[in-house]
């Protein structure tokens, strides 16, 4: 039952956070959930209730963290997250059955649909930290295999590497839900949420710890204020192109590459591989001067 009312109150929050104000709930049904929470019938039952009800109790440090209007914690705990002694790869491979299993990511996708972790070189020297998966990664498990994944490869490329010798996460292993019209795709995506992101994010600082990267990438806002601080910065531009630190590593902000697909110019292409030569620089991978110059 404890599960049923969870999964209630996440998906008034879902409407909530789609900007749903209200949701209509029979008398049968606030009866049966009456019953159901053991609780003690009021003098009249409304037929409407504002969504969510009620927040549930957080401990001070999430009511603290949390802005005026922010969307509410989520009921279920981060994760914490304990790897067994062993390789890289048994560690990886302990992760993934640990995120598979979690009761959120399966609850947050939808039938037919995949929770994704990240993918590439274990010993890679850059990791790359993006938002989320988009409609093309929850099909195939993968993030960054969309269009916005498809310029991404190409930059790793223009670097002289090849996908395969980085590492590619996101902070969210599941897609952010926007509702759709009765059981057809989800078209669009939007911004993980304060509680979404610190829900997943103990699995990407795992990746990390796995990997053990020279250096991280964060690509976008999301990303940046996910290994900031969700109130580290206002806009990306306070933080992007300067290096950071994340559990202990630098981290180099810069944009994401759907930015670049929004905004194709190449004073904004120069930006991003301006911030991808200091990454080079400080991965100690040589640079030649067509690298230097591209997008001037
Ligand atoms: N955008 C992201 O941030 N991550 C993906 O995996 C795909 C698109």
């Amino acid at each position: 039952m404890r599960l049923a009312l969870n999964a209630l109150t996440d998906e008034l929050r879902r409407l909530k956070a789609a900007g749903v104000a209200r949701v209509s709930v029979s008398d049968e049904a606030i009866e049966a959930l009456r019953k159901s929470a053991g609780s003690r019938p009021a003098a009249s039952p409304a037929p409407t209730a504002a969504a969510p009800a009620a927040t549930p109790a957080r401990s001070p440090a999430a009511q603290k963290a949390a802005a005026p209007g922010a969307a509410p914690a989520t009921t279920v705990p981060a994760p914490v997250v304990t790897l067994p002694e062993g390789d890289k790869q048994a560690r990886w491979n302990a992760l993934r059955d640990i995120v598979l299993s979690d009761p959120l990511c399966k609850s947050k996708v939808r039938p037919g649909k995949k929770i994704v972790l990240g993918v590439g070189s274990l010993d890679a020297a850059i990791m790359f930290v993006g938002e989320a998966p988009g409609a093309e990664e929850e099909v195939q498990g993968e993030p960054f295999v969309g269009p916005a994944g498809q310029l991404l490869t190409k930059m790793i490329g223009g670097m002289g590497l090849a996908r395969s010798d980085v590492y590619i996460g996101n902070i969210m292993n599941w897609r952010p839900d926007l509702p759709t019209a009765g059981d057809g795709p989800q078209t669009g995506n939007r911004p993980p949420t304060e509680a979404e992101m610190a829900h997943c994010l103990p699995y990407l600082k795992a990746q990390v710890e796995i990997v053990n990267p020279r250096l991280l990438v964060a690509l976008g806002a999301s990303a940046s204020k996910a290994l900031l601080g969700y109130r580290a910065f206002g806009a990306l531009g306070e933080v992007r192109g300067r290096w950071h630190e994340y559990s202990g590593r630098p981290l180099m902000v810069t944009y994401h590459p759907s930015y670049i697909l929004r905004s194709p110019t190449n004073r904004n292409k120069r930006l991003i591989w301006e911030d991808l030569l200091k990454v080079m620089e400080r991965a100690h991978l040589e640079i030649s001067d067509k690298q230097r110059s591209y997008y001037l």
